[in-house]
């Protein structure tokens, strides 16, 4: 373990040009489950039960039953970044990182402090309204507090939607995650199982023609073999910290 962290080390100190993927694994220390691991929303809700509801078809047709469930299980109650999320935007002041492609939708790095974060899933805190002359925008307090299970817009009465990708739905920010996936020198991916797309399919790529790809995750990905390093025990938070405090201090010698 200790050699595979100081690998890191040497890795992150060398390169100029680091980019960081985080899936809802770098989020869990923090509080907010994900959906695969072993206390994932999957394993308590059934992956199918999911993917049927959070899907924009259903929203569409039943949001009566999308918002019964979508109030329950993913507006998340108000949490503070967790470690992890703290070290990444110390390290991109230090000149580490430059970048974080999230599949997160908890806005916890911009909450740390992180400044290019490109979200792909878009922002879990705010709503927008669906008629097309209005998309007047609601956050999540607004939705919170509103007296009926469906929250409806405050200038003009439309079925607000959440402003996050629904299954069935295009990612945001498609050409700036890929351009800075696929022009990273190195890659570091954490709490992702690397299984939803089009992400996995940057990450298979860029994997493909560069050696520079770190995996930080507890669980199996199906890109555990192309890593040259693949961390997977211990808290995430700390674990950055002390491959933080390690870059810090080679460049002090
Ligand atoms: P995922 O749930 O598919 O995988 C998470 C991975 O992180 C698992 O392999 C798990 O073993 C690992 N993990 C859990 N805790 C960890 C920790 N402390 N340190 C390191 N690894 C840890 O997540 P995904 O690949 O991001 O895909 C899930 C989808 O669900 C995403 O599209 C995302 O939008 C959405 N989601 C987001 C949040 C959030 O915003 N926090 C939460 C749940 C789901």
């Amino acid at each position: 373990m200790e050699k595979n962290i100081d690998r890191v080390v040497e890795i992150l100190d060398r390169s100029h040009n680091t980019v960081v993927v985080t899936g809802a694994g770098i989020s869990t220390e923090a509080g907010i489950p994900d959906f695969r691991g072993p206390e994932g929303i999957y394993r308590k809700l059934g992956e199918n039960r999911v993917m049927k509801i959070i899907n924009i078809d259903f929203f569409r047709n039943n949001p009566l039953e999308f918002y019964k469930f979508y109030r329950q299980y993913f507006i998340f109650p108000p949490v503070e970044p967790g470690k992890a999320h703290q070290v990444l935007a110390e390290m991109e002041k230090a000149g580490i990182i430059k970048a974080i492609v999230t599949q997160n939708i908890d806005n916890l790095h911009q909450k740390a402090g992180s400044q290019k974060v490109i979200p792909i899933h878009g922002n879990g805190a705010r709503f927008l309204c669906q008629e097309r002359n209005c998309r007047s925008v609601h956050d999540s307090n607004y939705v919170n507090t509103y007296p009926e299970v469906i929250p409806r817009c405050s200038q003009c009465g439309g079925i607000l939607k959440p402003d996050v990708v629904l299954f069935g739905e295009h990612i945001k920010n498609y050409p700036d995650a890929m351009d800075r996936i696929l022009g990273a020198r190195v890659l570091v991916v954490i709490g992702s199982s690397l299984t939803v797309y089009p992400l996995a399919g940057f990450v298979k790529e860029f994997s493909t023609f560069t050696q520079y790809l770190i995996i930080i995750n507890k669980g199996p990905t199906p890109l555990d073999h192309a890593a040259v390093v693949k961390l997977q025990e211990g808290n995430t938070g700390e674990l950055l910290e002390e491959i933080f405090e390690k870059i810090k201090k080679r460049r002090k010698q």
